[in-house]
């Protein structure tokens, strides 16, 4: 008997450790395929918390036309060097950014307060204005290196109890706008609906100018100072950006950036997640016959090979995408298009050009707003929709600039902006389809877009356009995934 027992366990044993392995296999092998397109915030998110909801269920591969991670979230390096990066897309975040803030923390990136990193001049010391407003002819508000009390005080002396009323709005909307993280709607299987029930189509459906002013704010505060944000926030005026899309643009009290570059948080979250990453490949089609078979097929571009999945996500503007082959229920959206030019100089921009006393320094952050009679109709308007001064070199005595424009900034331009003598020793462009043109609106595209298996994230940036709010669209589609499949839900961050 003891000998039976002596030869039994060891079977026994055997066999419970060969289920396991086998089970392990077999749970391996029937792992559900999901296919990710873009690899941006969306799409990383997405990887990240479908993985992180399921604990490794998925079969993740995303894939990515750019041969980099970050998508608008893009660094470049100044003269190449890693001393000098500059963000040409999404610059910062704000402290209520729940899911990059808790990501950042995860993977211990560092991150910075944006007014923290003073750029220093010549002499050593914090270039000396901090920003003023420019209407094409005239600044018409300046902000120097004073303190924050001194800033409050001149805003309430120039606008009345504007500023105030703004703050109070703002703060609402964001109390609104954060229960979407809460147990109690996360995760929202349709975004219409969070949005009306959450009150922020009244929100969405007005523009920021009518929405403000009928709330209280003067005209003045909301053409010169909410205008200036929008416009080098989103490229658009008060008169056209719907009102959410103005609040977010408020959203300045402490701003983040990750060192080194905010894509950063993106590259973690692919990593963290496991899924196999393509980059440099480009998907040119999602094609629906293998539909009834609940599998999608998808074609890659300038090959003949095609990958099968269960399901899809598309995590980037639509149109952009360039994926044919499928009829999806996806609203169109028209993209602003954005010039980001970097350059160096060892002068600064020219008084005389601004208006100011010669010898008088230029503010090294000038954003823009219009100018009255361009409101009333005719089309004077700044050429830039902002300039500001992101480092000082000084081993090479030079500024580097950063320009936001809706054309091309030509050396005419240039010339024009600065001084005679003027040299700009590096010189580099982006060209962006940078977020979508934000009219008042209050239907969005649904999660789903496709009976099936094809789901599309960017249908969010109508309603706001943010690396978080990607970001929070892509939890949202994971929780709703992995949800269906009966898996455990958690809610973000
Ligand atoms: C100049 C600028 C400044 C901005 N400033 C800020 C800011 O300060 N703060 C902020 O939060 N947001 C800012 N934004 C907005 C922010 O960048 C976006 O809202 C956010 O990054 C969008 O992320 P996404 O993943 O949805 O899209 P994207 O970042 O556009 O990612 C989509 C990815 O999909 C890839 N792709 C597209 N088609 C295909 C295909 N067919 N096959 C494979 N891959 C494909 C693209 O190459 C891209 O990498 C700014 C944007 C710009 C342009």
């Amino acid at each position: 008997m003891l000998y039976l027992t002596r030869c039994l366990v060891p079977l026994i044993v055997l066999a419970v450790i060969w289920r396991q392995v086998s089970q392990a296999d077999s749970s391996e092998t029937t792992k559900e395929k999901i296919a990710i397109i873009g690899a941006g915030a969306g799409g990383s998110s997405c990887a990240y918390y479908l993985q992180r909801y399921s604990n490794h269920s998925y079969d993740i591969t995303v894939f990515e036309k750019n041969c980099y991670i970050g998508g608008r979230s893009t660094t470049i390096n100044v003269h190449d060097d890693p001393r000098w990066p500059v963000e040409v897309g999404a610059s910062v975040f704000v402290k209520v950014n729940f899911n990059l803030v808790a990501a950042a923390r995860e993977f211990e990136l560092k991150v910075q307060s944006y007014g923290s990193r003073k750029v220093r001049g010549k002499d050593g010391l914090a270039i000396e204005d901090l920003f003023g407003i420019w209407d094409g002819r005239k600044f018409v508000f300046m902000q120097c290196s004073e303190s924050s009390w001194q800033s409050a005080i001149k805003l309430l002396y120039q606008y009345g109890t504007s500023p105030v009323r703004a703050h109070l709005l703002y703060k609402k909307t964001s109390t609104s706008f954060l229960a979407l993280y809460s147990q109690d709607y996360f995760p929202f299987a349709n975004l219409t609906e969070i949005s009306r029930s959450r009150n922020l189509t009244n929100i969405t459906s007005e523009t920021t100018f009518d929405y403000c002013t009928g709330h209280g704010l003067s005209a003045g505060y909301v053409n010169d100072i909410i205008q200036a944000a929008t416009i080098v926030n989103y490229a658009q005026s008060v008169k056209q950006i719907h009102a959410l899309g103005g609040f977010v643009c408020l959203a300045v009290d402490e701003a983040l950036e990750i060192e080194g570059g905010n894509w950063q948080i993106f590259e973690k979250m692919l990593q963290k997640s496991g899924a196999t990453v393509r980059l440099g490949t480009e998907v040119s089609g999602i094609d629906t016959s293998t539909k009834s078979s609940g599998k999608w097929n998808i074609n890659i571009a300038d090959s003949d090979k095609v990958e099968e999945f269960d399901q899809v996500i598309i995590a980037a503007p639509y149109y952009q995408t360039g994926i044919g082959g499928v009829p999806l229920q996806i609203k169109d959206a028209q993209y602003m298009t954005l010039y980001v030019t970097l350059f160096t100089s060892t002068k600064r921009l020219s008084s005389t050009y601004f208006g100011l006393k010669p010898g008088v320094p230029v503010p090294a952050m000038i954003f823009t707003t219009l100018p009255d009679d361009e409101q009333a109709g005719s089309h004077v308007r700044p050429w830039f929709n902002a300039i500001s001064i992101i480092h000082y070199i000084p081993d090479r005595k030079e500024y580097v600039y950063k320009i936001f424009s809706p054309s091309r900034i030509t050396p005419e331009f240039l010339r024009l902006i600065f001084d005679k003598g003027a040299e700009f020793s590096w010189v580099y462009e982006k060209i962006w389809d940078a977020y979508p043109r934000l009219d008042p609106i209050s239907n969005f595209s649904d999660w789903k877009v496709d009976n099936g298996g094809i789901w599309y994230l960017n249908g969010i940036e109508q309603f706001i356009s943010t690396m978080e709010t990607s970001s929070l669209a892509g939890a949202n589609v994971a929780a709703l995934i992995v949800g269906a499949n009966n898996k455990t839900v958690v809610s973000v961050p």
